[in-house]
């Protein structure tokens, strides 16, 4: 593989143009780098960038090149994302592609229950003569899909049109579920489309930054950087529940009650309400229902508020006093403390909300902006053709059906009217038997699903399980008859998408080892095996499928068909959608949504949406009396640890067995000293954890990290009933 050695502009002005003299101080020249120290075998004979396959934040890697392929890494200095930072995961993404227990052929289980290794024919033979027998048998809904937020959206795209429209399996969701579907929803609901509005230089362009249910500094690290570089001395106003990293740098923390948030959030309005706080102009113009939300808010006066989040009086009018201020610019952002809630989509439209009736979108430094959990759950979201058709359509509507016919030049009949079913109604599905077959695609199930027990029991009772996955070993592969050995980040080429939007490139630069294949082309072997593959011919290269998926966004929200290729992505440093044939102009560098007030509903207005809370699923009672709030340990780990676990560098940053956070005064009630071996135990399972006594959790709760595979025994499977996204943040 020869790689491309990218150019760069050679005065920075791009950058300067964007971030301001600040910005000099952070780009290096190669020259820069200090790399003439290092051993022969590991200097560099070229560089590339390619885009991080961890997080949505989308940092931009340079890729230090020896005979075409990676000996290194370093942040890429003038990506607009990242600007020469990265954090843990990032500086290690090539170590993890080097574990012994990567899959480097297919396993097979055999009549003894062993997996055994098999050639690639054999493997696509028996995952189409499994998976077509179940169908034959049991109908179009005994087969369905797992995917991923992980992979290229190119893949994405290939493994949705595969499946749905080439094997004809009806049900198909991803892992996005469990991070994003609140905000897909909210925004959906409220704006007109799934469109976070923002761009991250409104970090540091906003006066008050309001973060709720985000722990930044760990779970986003480049973006906390991103606020360290506002020069207008905001206000960092915490909503959460913990006194997270992120809430002890803050200038503000309010520790309200677990599950409190959509009391909070009307308490507020109502606070801004009584003092006059709404941009009655921007109401009037751009949204609807405000006169019945205010109406609404009499329900929650201060008195409500205080009892209910269990904050103070003096607090929260502080808190309103300052957003009271209209010659503040205030941002609003959320990630998962929101989206994992039993109704988080409600939450998630009372940030929305607020943002509208103080006129707080569209505008440098504000917005109701929901940060997104994986590299590639943007692109999801768009095109990976489960709960939504290709390009944000609706399986539902005969037009969109027609409209992706025609530009994938493939029968109208293949395209189902129905939509798919969600992550846990396929789960349902299975354990009902109706499921026989399920296809998981690089996305940890049996580890990261809620109330792990019941699903483990679920997965037994499958006829045949396929997994595709960088490793072999992970909790789900373990149960799977059927192992499909997948290349990772960096052995394969195609686009992610990231939290503002943005389409960058990400590339191959390493071989995969063994026999292990990118995911595209492991589609492409399963389409012959089972007989549809003609219809995939157009889909040849990640390239071919960019062209189509450009001609899928023509006309919709998220078009992007003004990027020319991938060169033009490359050389541009990502650009954002939309990005329009005719209208984009390469000069304009950001591209922040409804700055003209106008949204996607058909009336160009947003909505004012809200609901009465209700009571928490699962609370504390004499049996078990604590709350147990879950979350990211440290910026070191990833979700299940499949990757991050493989590397000796980031092993070092955190605990290696699980840990439980408990307030000291509940340790000392419970007579039990810091690193005792403590039972936890919830009504669905058990697990024994190092006991951290701390005051970042206030008595009567306790944490414990998501990333550890003991954590979903204890979670309660309560679901958002709009969103369908698991409530893994209390129980
Ligand atoms: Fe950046 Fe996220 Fe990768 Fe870290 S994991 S380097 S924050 S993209």
């Amino acid at each position: 593989m020869k790689p491309a050695i990218i150019p760069r502009p050679a005065d920075n002005s791009l950058l300067r143009s964007r971030f301001g003299p600040l910005t000099r101080e952070l780009v290096l020249q190669p020259a820069d780098f200090g790399l003439g120290h290092l051993p022969d075998r590991l200097r560099p004979d070229a560089v590339t960038e390619s885009v991080c396959g961890f997080c949505s934040t989308g940092c931009s890697l340079r890729l230090h090149l020896r005979d075409g392929a990676a000996v290194g890494l370093t942040p890429d200095p003038l990506y607009p994302v990242n600007l020469g930072m990265a954090c843990p995961k990032g500086w290690e993404s090539l170590a993890v592609l080097d574990a012994p227990d990567r899959a480097t052929r297919p396993l097979l289980r055999d009549a003894s229950g062993r997996l055994r290794p098999v050639t690639w024919g054999a493997a696509t033979a028996a995952f189409a003569d499994r998976f077509r027998t179940i169908q034959r048998q049991h109908g179009p809904d005994s087969l369905a899909w797992l995917g991923t937020g992980q992979i290229v959206t190119e893949e994405l795209a290939l493994l949705g049109a595969v499946a749905k429209f080439g094997m004809g399996i009806r049900h198909g969701d991803g892992n996005t579920r469990q991070c994003m579907a609140t905000a897909v929803t909210a925004h959906k609901e409220s704006f007109g489309f799934d469109a976070p509005p923002y761009t991250y230089a409104d970090f540091e362009a906003s006066d008050i930054i309001v973060l709720v249910g985000s722990n930044l500094c760990i779970a986003h690290p480049i973006l906390w950087q991103r606020i360290l570089r506002n020069r207008r001395q905001p206000e960092i106003v915490v909503i959460d529940p913990r006194r997270t990293e992120t809430a002890m740098a803050a200038t503000r923390h309010l520790p309200l009650r677990p599950k409190s948030d959509l009391v909070f959030f009307y308490g507020l309005a109502r606070l801004l309400l009584d003092r006059g706080v709404v941009d009655r102009a921007y109401v009037e113009r751009h949204t609807r229902g405000f006169t019945e939300f205010a109406a609404f808010l009499a329900d929650f006066p201060l008195e409500r508020t205080v009892r209910e989040t269990g904050l103070g009086a003096a607090e929260l009018n502080g808190l309103a006093d300052l957003l009271a201020d209209r010659s503040k610019r205030v941002s609003f952002w959320w990630t998962m403390g929101v989206n994992q809630s039993y109704e988080g989509v409600r939450v998630a439209q009372a940030i929305i909300n607020l943002a509208l009736m103080t006129g707080n979108l569209g505008r440098p430094g504000t917005g109701a902006n929901s940060i997104t959990g994986q590299c590639n759950a943007m692109g999801s979201r768009l095109f990976s053709n489960t709960t939504n058709l290709l390009g944000g359509r609706e399986f539902t509507h005969p037009d969109d059906r027609a409209e992706v016919a025609r530009i994938l030049a493939l029968p109208e009949t293949l395209i189902p009217a129905d939509n798919s079913w969600p992550y846990d109604r396929i789960i349902e599905a299975v354990d009902a038997g109706i499921i026989k077959g399920l296809w998981i695609v690089a996305t940890n199930t049996a580890h990261s699903w809620i109330h792990q027990r019941h699903l483990r029991s679920v997965l037994g009772k499958l006829e045949f399980l396929v997994v595709q996955d960088m490793y072999h070993t992970t909790e789900t592969a373990a149960c799977a008859d059927l192992v499909l050995p997948a290349a990772g980040w960096g052995e394969k080429e195609g686009t992610f998408i990231n939290s503002e939007r943005r389409i960058g490139r990400t590339r191959k630069v390493r071989r995969a080892p063994g026999e292990a294949l990118a995911d595209f082309a492991i589609l492409h072997l399963l389409g012959e095996a089972w007989g549809c593959g003609e219809h995939f011919r157009r889909w040849s290269s990640p390239e071919a499928v960019f062209q189509l998926l450009k001609k899928l966004s023509a006309g919709r929200p998220c078009d992007f068909s003004g990027i020319r290729d991938y060169r033009h992505l490359e050389d541009a440093l990502g650009i954002q959608w939309p990005y329009p044939k005719f209208n984009a102009s390469s000069e304009e560098r950001e591209r922040r949504l409804f700055s003209d007030g106008r949204f996607f509903h058909q009336d160009g207005r947003a909505r004012f949406i809200f609901e009465l809370p209700r009571p928490a699923p699962e609370a504390p009672d004499r049996e078990y009396p604590f709350i147990l709030l879950t979350g990211r340990g440290t910026s070191a780990q990833w979700h299940t640890q499949s990757r991050t676990a493989k590397s000796a560098v980031l092993r070092k940053l955190y605990p290696e067995k699980i840990y439980i956070e408990v307030h000291p005064d509940d340790t000392r009630d419970l007579g039990m000293a810091a690193g005792d071996a403590v039972e936890v135990r919830s009504r669905r399972g058990a697990l024994v954890a190092t006991l951290h006594p701390t005051t970042t959790v206030q008595p009567g709760q306790v944490f414990l990290p998501m990333h550890y595979a003991e954590t979903n025994r204890l979670t309660h499977p309560s679901f958002d009933p709009y969103s369908r996204q698991p409530a893994y943040k209390s129980c």
